[in-house]
């Protein structure tokens, strides 16, 4: 019997195929994802643990109902999605406001612009004021921050904590499809793969010991992508959209290089942005003109180190100010001195547990705006947002227009202003506005405002941003 199975070719055929399949079942094993499952005790157990990491990703310019996982009907965000259905989505994130600096200096001191007052091109985030990089570089952790906006350039005040932060070499060059509008440039070199290839570089150099890294990405700003990549469309808003899924793909490669080494089950991923883009929905296009829903309301993602077997969804609107106070608390840390933001673990806890979310954890949020921020010398031109569950009040605090008011729940869009139909919530929301625009001022006061050269306005301008 022996002799005649060894004589069969028809042996060496089925044993040839188990072989392949041995194989195949190998690699789909080695695929998968290296977060091991968790839940509720895992999560309080990341307060005691020593080994953690934190990936913070920055996606400039992202407005949050452009994810798959938002329910929108482009699959833009393949990987982000896959992130996202093992771990914590706060459907309902609120930015600070609708231009890069004002809004990254209210998520990273957890601040609102009214006390940090840093508004316009020139202000810079004071040396007294803590960043999360300081807090994480004093827990032991290496803090590398990578990021191709000069907004947040280290003359702002923004390398505050990091051991490393710089702007990747330029390798690579993506198609930037902004070069026929006149609002918005293509100016900036390079492409968000090099953004990406220094991430790898990093974790494969310092992935044994314990690091904060933030990378910030700039192509969906750019609406830039890969010539490889999906293309949507040709119109300003399919750039866009296929500049997601070429940002999308980078963070999967930097997600895979943290499964290959090992490292998923100990980091911690935060995926934000600091503001949305407009597409005329209000009749303008870009951003760091407007406060509406486009542009404030923003993705965030809080991927533990585990895997949850649901996905946890917080549905309570959120503030940007609450992403570090989170994060820090988590981890078991110092909290950021001064943070107005909350930590937001009472509602990852009851997203986890299937519990309704506690009760006073629905705050209204604020965003604030300078419109001349871009013109040195010119008076202040201030917006100011408040938005609650249901409502969204926005005014100008230095010219005379008219005060808009939109019920979300029946107009989410916010096309309809009911400020004159519905006087009671209007005086409520512009009595909140009020006391938030009085806050005292942040305890470690104004930075010098930043002396730039020529080289460096040129820079900015490379971003499509108009700056005098
Ligand atoms: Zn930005």
């Amino acid at each position: 019997m022996l002799r005649r199975l060894l004589d069969s070719p028809w042996t060496y055929f089925v044993a040839a195929g188990l072989l392949a399949m041995v194989g195949i079942v190998s690699q789909i094993e080695r695929r998968e994802p290296s977060r091991p499952p968790g839940g509720l005790p895992e999560l309080a157990a990341l307060h005691d643990r020593k080994d953690l990491n934190v990936v913070f990703i920055l996606i400039d310019a992202l407005r949050a109902d452009r994810l798959g996982v938002s329910g929108y009907a482009r699959p833009t965000s393949p990987n982000l999605d896959a992130l996202a259905s093992g771990g914590v989505r706060f459907a309902r994130t609120r930015a600070s406001s609708s231009w890069t600096k004002p809004s990254m200096a209210s998520l990273l001191t957890s601040t609102s612009p009214s006390a940090h007052r840093i508004l316009r091109w020139e202000d810079t985030v004071p040396d007294a004021a803590t960043l999360p990089a300081e807090v994480f570089r004093a827990a032991g952790l290496r803090t590398t921050g990578l990021h191709r906006n000069d907004w947040l350039a280290p003359h702002f005040g923004f390398a505050q904590g990091f051991d490393s932060y710089y702007t990747p070499r330029v390798y690579s060059e993506t198609r930037a499809m902004r070069r026929n509008s006149p609002s918005v440039g293509s100016g900036l070199r390079g492409s968000d793969a090099d953004t990406t290839d220094a991430a790898v570089q990093f974790l494969k150099s310092f992935g044994r010991e314990r690091f904060f890294l933030y990378l910030h990405y700039m192509d969906v700003h750019q609406y830039a992508s890969d010539a490889a990549g999906p293309t949507f469309g040709t119109s300003h808003s399919d750039f866009y959209d296929s500049a997601i899924a070429w940002v999308d793909a980078n963070i999967g490669a930097v997600v895979s290089e943290l499964d290959r080494l090992g490292l998923s089950n100990r980091t911690l991923i935060i995926v934000t942005a600091d503001h949305g883009e407009e597409f005329g929905e209000h009749g303008g296009e870009g951003h760091g003109r407007t406060l509406y829903r486009e542009m404030t309301d923003v993705p965030l993602l809080v991927i533990p180190p585990f895997r949850l077997a649901t996905p946890a969804v917080v549905e309570t609107p959120v503030s940007s100010l609450d992403v570090f106070p989170t994060v820090l608390d988590l981890m078991g840390l110092p909290p950021l001195p001064g943070a107005e933001g909350h930590t937001l673990r009472p509602l990852i806890e009851a997203a986890i547990g299937g519990t309704p979310p506690p009760a006073g954890e629905d705050r209204p949020v604020f965003a604030e705006l300078d419109r001349s921020w871009g013109q040195r010398g010119a008076p202040p031109d201030r917006l100011a947002a408040v938005a609650t569950d249901e409502t969204r009040l926005i005014r100008a605090l230095d010219r005379p227009e008219p005060v808009q008011l939109f019920a979300l729940g029946t107009d989410p869009n916010e096309r309809a202003n009911v400020a004159a139909s519905d006087p009671a919530t209007r005086d409520r929301l512009e009595a909140l506005l009020s006391q938030q625009m009085q806050r005292p001022a942040s305890p470690w006061g104004a930075a010098a405002p930043v002396q730039m050269d020529r080289l460096s306005l040129d820079q900015l301008r490379a971003l499509g941003y108009v700056v005098h």
